[in-house]
């Protein structure tokens, strides 16, 4: 059974300087780690894969440093890593991402459970585990806290809701997105991080993926980001003092302006 795990490689801090005229990340000069949901979702592949034998393939999106997020795969037990990368995908919104990421899922032909973080840590959107299951035309099971069963074609997983949980069972193959309740990522080992060293990370750019070249990158993504800026800080609020009966008048007239000046 072949899983495939997809990473992002994210800033370390989440204090990201906004380019101000692109409005795209300025990620020069800032460490890169993997994004921290993707790291539950190579452990879970890898635990999965003891379970039912198979393959774990992890995935990336990036520029050429991304290669060291799959190395580090590697080391925590990964069996390979492909490098998606060309200029060609640069600018890509979450829509022209899951694309790419999909484009290549199909070129693989094999997946049976493809796996995702919940959510990266700089884009925060959570769209692009569900953007590669649409393209794919696959079922999908979001926010995955734990994998009961998992059969030849199919499985069945506990999904996280806001009240509650809900336990669905899909045919394979199947996109989970996965939850940090869902493991305890593993530290690499040192067989590993040999693995990882000598380990031949595949690169494939647009024209090995069969894609749409207007569905890729920037001239691909519907998404255009019209300004990108940190929001003022909240200004002090007003403490009335007094007795409830004489505050209260005064209260609901500061109220009404302030609605009539936020209307006009
Ligand atoms: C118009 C536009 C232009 C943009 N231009 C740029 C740009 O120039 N440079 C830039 O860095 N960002 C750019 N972005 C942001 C970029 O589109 C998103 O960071 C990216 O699509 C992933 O979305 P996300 O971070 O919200 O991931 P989420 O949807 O929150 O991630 C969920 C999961 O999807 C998987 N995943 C997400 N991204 C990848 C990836 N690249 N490879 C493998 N797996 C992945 C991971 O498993 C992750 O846990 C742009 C966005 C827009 C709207």
């Amino acid at each position: 059974m072949r899983y495939v795990v997809c990473v992002k490689q994210v800033p370390e801090t989440t204090d990201v300087k906004i380019n101000p005229e692109t409005h795209t990340l300025m990620r020069e000069g800032v460490a890169a780690i993997i994004n921290p949901f993707d790291m539950y979702a190579i452990e879970e592949a890898l635990r999965l894969k003891a379970r039912t034998g198979g393959t774990v393939t992890v995935i990336s999106m990036g520029p050429p440093q991304a290669d060291s997020a799959l190395r580090e795969a590697i080391a925590m037990g990964a069996d390979e890593g492909i490098l998606l990368s060309d200029r060609a995908f640069a600018g890509s919104d979450t829509w022209a991402t899951s694309y790419t990421l999909a484009m290549a899922i199909r070129k693989m032909g094999d997946a049976k459970v493809i796996l995702c973080g919940k959510q990266a840590s700089d884009g925060d959107t959570a769209q692009v585990g569900p953007g590669i299951a649409a393209h794919l035309d696959l079922p999908q099971i979001t926010y995955v806290r734990k994998v009961e069963d998992i059969k030849e074609n199919s499985i069945v997983a506990e999904r996280m809701l806001e009240d509650g949980t809900e336990v669905i069972e899909s045919p394979l193959p199947c996109l989970l997105t996965v939850v940090k309740e869902i493991n305890e990522p593993r530290l690499p080992s040192l067989k590993g991080k040999m693995a990882s060293k000598k380990a031949v990370i595949a690169t494939w750019k647009a024209s090995d993926l069969n894609c749409d070249p207007k569905c890729i990158g920037l001239e691909g993504s519907p998404t255009k980001v019209v300004k990108v800026f940190t929001p003022p800080p909240r200004s002090g609020g007003e403490i009335l003092k007094g007795e409830p009966e004489e505050i209260i008048p005064s209260l609901v007239a500061k109220l009404k302006d302030a609605v009539l000046s936020a209307a006009n």
